[in-house]
């Protein structure tokens, strides 16, 4: 069987990103192949306990990759300071053809196309993918799952830091579809009061958003658990009201344009303009948005919200909206690079540290140790979209007994095959879901 029909039998997707399915994403003829293993986020560990633990699994998930894609030029990007992953990528890429690419603890080092521009000096267009420079970025968290699919295991397990207000900071294996309730109680739950004191954050700090409530499931592309305390103030930025930003963008905004001047795309020359955004919208003129193309370069990091302004406006979430109604409205993005590079981009990058502090999260900042499968789940439900794409239909019906690692979701189109995570009796199965229970039947 090919690599790639390994990859799509496997389900494989993104584990660091919106879950592209892997299986399309490497069926290409790249240059480099870069292992991202940046960790862009603050607070978070997985990659990092990933890489400390399996290296070797890493590169050798890179080496199938480039045998399959020709890629000739293979890299490793992680943090120099993140020393004992850097010690097992050393010792594992040693005679392997694997380049190691080490990067300062700085603000979005891990977005993809600042990776792809520090290691070959290219620019990716907006519009593009890093393919249109003859590159192929993967997670770490993805090829190691890649390195499971050469060994017959299917993705049924997600590796998430849980940190934040909560009493012992963990980095967990759980079965996907477990609801992040349990997660926050294998970290000894929350630092004090109840649940009812606490909003959690999935993912980052700086891309995360808002968990519904407590039984939100994990998915393949799950990348933290942080509850915090109602009322810190970085739950504030996580609910927009686009009316109320308008006006504040009408009575604060003063143009002085420093969200733009630190923003990672524009320093790529890719013309992305959140001043001209907070514009447009403070005037209703989408007129004043400049070159609408440019906005699809955005990469809703957050610099320009956490750390340009200083009156504690949104940017990324207005452009991350005009960027929707763009997309919704039919409009597709353009292939173009719209200007050069800034000579100073190096110093553009933000120290992580500046953000922690900025945000009061500081003390936040605690190591999140592996422990894997601490959480042992009765029930699992396991969403049937968990990828790019359209939801894939379910292949088995309420009753179904099955097995972890069965399929239990079909692709329709572009898509990822879903499985079993835990061996039990289907006991619900939706639009949406399918739930198993290691207790029914
Ligand atoms: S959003 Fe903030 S940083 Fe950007 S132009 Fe307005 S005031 Fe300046
Ligand atoms: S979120 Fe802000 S800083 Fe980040 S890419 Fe978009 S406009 Fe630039």
């Amino acid at each position: 069987m090919s690599l790639i029909d390994l990859i799509r039998d496997a389900g494989i997707v993104g584990a660091g990103g919106a879950g592209f399915p892997s299986h399309v994403k490497l069926d290409a003829k790249p240059e480099y192949l870069i292992a991202n293993g940046a960790e862009c986020e603050p607070l978070l560990r997985q990659d990092r306990r990933i890489m400390e633990k399996n290296a070797a699994g890493i590169v050798r998930a890179m080496v199938a990759v480039a045998e399959h894609t020709g890629a000739k030029k293979l890299v490793a990007a992680t943090k120099s300071h993140y020393g004992a992953a850097v010690e097992a990528l050393k010792k594992a890429v040693s005679g392997t053809g694997v380049q190691l690419h080490l990067m300062k603890s700085t603000y979005p080092s891990g977005d993809e196309q600042t990776l792809v521009y520090d290691i070959t000096g290219r620019v990716v267009p907006t519009g593009g993918l890093p393919l249109d420079v003859g590159t192929v970025v993967s997670n770490v968290a993805t090829l190691l799952n890649i390195a499971d699919a050469l060994d017959g295991k299917p993705v049924t397990s997600k590796v998430i830091t849980v940190s934040g207000a909560v009493k012992t900071p963990v980095t967990l294996e759980v079965p996907i579809g477990t609801p992040i309730r349990a997660l926050i109680e294998a970290a000894g739950g929350f630092q004090s009061g109840t649940a009812e004191d606490y909003e959690v954050i999935l993912g980052g700090p700086l891309m995360g958003f808002l968990a519904k409530d407590l039984d939100e499931p994990v998915t393949k592309t799950t990348g933290g658990v942080l509850p915090l305390p109602k009322g810190h103030r970085l739950l504030a930025y996580k609910k927009v009201n686009m009316d109320r930003q308008a006006k504040l963008a009408k009575a604060v905004c003063c143009q002085c344009s420093v969200c733009t001047q630190l923003c990672p795309r524009a320093a790529l020359g890719l013309g992305v303009e959140p001043h001209k955004a907070m514009r447009a919208l403070s005037a209703e003129k989408g007129a004043l948005l400049g070159n609408p193309n440019s906005l699809f370069s955005c990469c809703e990091c957050g610099l320009c919200t956490y750390h340009a302004c200083n009156f504690g406006l949104n940017p990324q979430a207005v452009m991350g909206s005009f960027k929707k109604a763009l997309a919704g409205a039919g409009v597709k993005p353009k292939k173009e690079v719209k200007g050069t590079v800034d000579p100073g981009i190096k110093n553009k990058k933000v120290p992580s540290a500046r953000f922690l502090s900025r945000l009061s999260l500081s003390k936040y900042d605690r190591d999140a140790p592996l422990v894997p499968f601490a959480v042992q789940v009765e029930t699992v439900k396991i969403p049937l979209k968990m990828h790019i794409g359209a939801p894939c239909k379910a292949a088995v019906t309420k009753g179904t007994a099955v097995s972890a690692g069965n399929v239990i979701g079909v692709p329709q189109g572009l898509g990822a095959v879903i499985h079993a995570s835990i061996s039990g009796t289907v006991v619900e199965v939706t639009g949406d879901y399918v739930t198993i229970s290691k207790r029914a039947g």
